[in-house]
């Protein structure tokens, strides 16, 4: 439910309200507004033949009498009991004015619903509102889910001789260079593998095919430059990336401020945002014996 329909429906809401309130106070009226007299004061109109219309109410403990008056706009209101209704009637009658009784109050179900709609019209738009609230607290978490995910990317490229030994879009000199469609950086790739895993927006293989000459013997870092646009589109940033990179040599430490600058540059965050950490592999398999380099990155994102 967007703003424009609940304040609609709000607006709705305090008109009914406001109109419970206008009929609660029309009924609780007494009739019309009349002057108060004592009851001797009422029966000496009533004996002057002033009273040519009476209106009695029969209250809980006491009989309640509005009255017009002859040759005047305002209206008489006395107050009597029980036991001097039967004598006033006869009274009224005699001077030819016209008796009606009103409905009791306190037995009459449709004026003790009017009187309580006020209240009802009150707690129901409570109710409504609390509905609202939830429901929009509801749907704030289907919609933007926790606030942060989690990505994981990881890649490996072989090693071979006369290429260059790219890593996080630094080179470093060394006999031999990761084998790939593109530079071949690793780093770079499983940072593309984890934020889009947590964005939910595939892998760098849907987005950027080796199939597709144009990434042919590119930087690694467009990737990067490129996942701006899909977190832009999905609202949620980069929040930080923590990256393991293994490898027998060169040593990488050394490179790490130039790498973390390189790579905040091109992924729009900063140095601070990124984590990189170095291994070997201790001579074993592949990695270990020099023929090959991999990486594995987690990435958080959040909501913007
Ligand atoms: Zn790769």
């Amino acid at each position: 439910m967007n703003s424009g329909s609940n304040t609609k429906t709000i607006l709705f809401w305090f008109s009914i309200i406001l109109l419970g309130i206008m009929l609660w106070k029309l009924v609780s009226n007494k009739g019309p507004s009349a002057d108060s007299v004592s009851y001797s004061d009422f029966l000496q109109l009533v004996g002057k033949n002033e009273i040519p219309d009476a209106r009695i109410y029969l209250e809980p403990n006491s009989v309640t009498v509005n009255a017009a008056r002859r040759n005047s706009q305002r209206h008489v209101a006395t107050t009597l009991s029980y036991g001097d209704l039967q004598d006033l009637k006869e009274r009224l009658i005699d001077s030819g004015a016209k008796v009606e009784y009103a409905n009791q109050r306190s037995g009459d179900w449709v004026l003790l619903l009017l009187n309580g709609m006020p209240l009802l019209l009150l707690v129901g738009f409570c109710l409504f509102l609390m509905r609202q609230m939830r429901s929009r607290g509801a749907q704030a978490l289907a919609t933007r889910g926790p606030g942060v995910r989690f990505g994981l990317g990881y890649d490996l490229h072989r090693l071979d001789a006369g290429r260059p030994f790219i890593v996080g879009g630094v080179e470093i000199p060394f006999d031999k260079g990761p084998l790939g469609h593109s530079d071949g950086d690793v780093l770079a790739h499983a940072i593309c593998d984890a934020v889009l895993g947590a964005a939910g927006a595939g892998d760098i293989g849907t987005l950027f095919p080796d199939t597709d000459p144009q990434w042919k013997g590119v930087s690694s870092l467009i990737f990067l430059e490129q996942l701006a646009k899909v977190l832009q589109d999905r609202k949620q940033s980069i929040g930080y990336i923590d990256a393991v990179v293994i490898t027998e040599k060169p040593k990488l430490g050394p490179h790490f401020a130039a790498m973390k600058a390189t790579l905040a540059k091109s992924l729009k965050i900063k140095p601070e945002q990124i984590s990189l950490k170095a291994k070997t592999n201790e001579g074993v398999d592949a990695i270990g014996r020099g023929e090959a380099i991999a990486a594995h990155v987690v990435a958080t994102l959040v909501s913007c």
